[in-house]
């Protein structure tokens, strides 16, 4: 089934995105395969910036494009929708899922802020 998702990846800048993406990859450390790891750490090398504030610690200058590149590379290796959706809820904003709406919004909200 496919799901629709609205792209608008968090502001937030490339030390707090680096941050909370290695936190949330070691969290599935053993969910995901060793290539996806490899290729979500090179992303997470080459963070381009844009002007911007980021919403974590209101640096000026914020990640341009990089969310959607690590999804990219979770789409690409395959990787299990379950945690596909778990990246889009943590680092998207404004998301819609056309289906199973409030599956995950009642219980075991994680937001991002630290
Ligand atoms: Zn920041």
């Amino acid at each position: 089934m496919e799901k629709k998702f609205s792209t608008n990846a968090l502001e937030i800048c490339s030390r707090c995105l680096s941050y909370e993406v290695n936190g949330w990859v070691s969290d599935k450390w053993k969910e995901m395969d060793e290539e996806t790891k490899k290729q979500i750490a090179e992303e997470l090398k080459s963070i381009k910036l844009k002007s911007g504030e980021c919403i974590v610690c209101k640096n000026n200058l914020i990640s341009d494009g990089t969310p959607e590149r690590i999804l990219r590379i979770l789409e690409e290796n395959k990787t299990p929708n379950r945690i596909k959706k778990e990246f889009i809820e943590l680092f998207f904003v404004n998301r819609e899922i056309e289906s199973e709406k409030n599956e995950k919004e009642e219980s075991n909200r994680e937001d991002i802020s630290v």
